[in-house]
């Protein structure tokens, strides 16, 4: 079970406040937020004033689905380690439905899933200049150059090891 908070006395029998802090923890899958990032990315960033909401639903990160409470954190977050990953993790479109059901032997289902480029979201300076959320896939011309670039770097990392060896 995630999360792991011992169980309290006082909310036995609450059913109804169980069921809400259950449902405010719960977070979007990666499916639904590559359909927010391809379909709704403009609503998402220009959201109505929520009370609910931290900031007032102002500052919202669509790779993590989360709210900030002000710009400044929002951008804090942006530099994140959580926030990365889950970039990175933004990279394979993920499965959607259809295809699972392809792979389940529904179908047949060849190939990998698409590479995307990954960008953090444009800032609302950015935003208001024009700058809107892409999700565009890596072209096989640079997922090639970017397989050679990580070789390089290997390699030469390597060189470095087998130098300091030396010394
Ligand atoms: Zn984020």
């Amino acid at each position: 079970m995630p999360g792991g908070y011992a169980r309290k006395r006082m909310h036995d029998g609450h059913t109804r406040l169980r069921r809400r802090l259950r449902l405010r923890r719960k977070t979007k899958d990666l499916d639904q937020i590559d359909h927010d990032l391809k379909n709704k990315s403009d609503h998402l960033l220009n959201q109505d004033v929520d009370l609910d909401q931290p900031g007032f639903a102002q500052n919202y990160c669509l790779h993590c689905a989360k709210y900030f409470i002000n710009e400044r954190a929002l951008s804090d977050h942006f530099k994140t380690k959580v926030h990365k990953r889950r970039l990175k993790a933004l990279q394979d479109e993920p499965y959607t439905e259809k295809e699972a059901d392809l792979a389940a032997g529904k179908g047949s289902y060849i190939g990998t899933p698409a590479k995307r480029k990954m960008e953090t979201q444009p800032s609302k300076e950015e935003y208001s200049e024009g700058k809107r959320v892409k999700v565009v896939n890596y072209t096989p011309e640079e997922l090639e150059n970017m397989k050679k670039k990580k070789r390089k770097s290997m390699n030469s990392s390597n060189q470095l090891e087998t130098n300091k060896m030396q010394e």
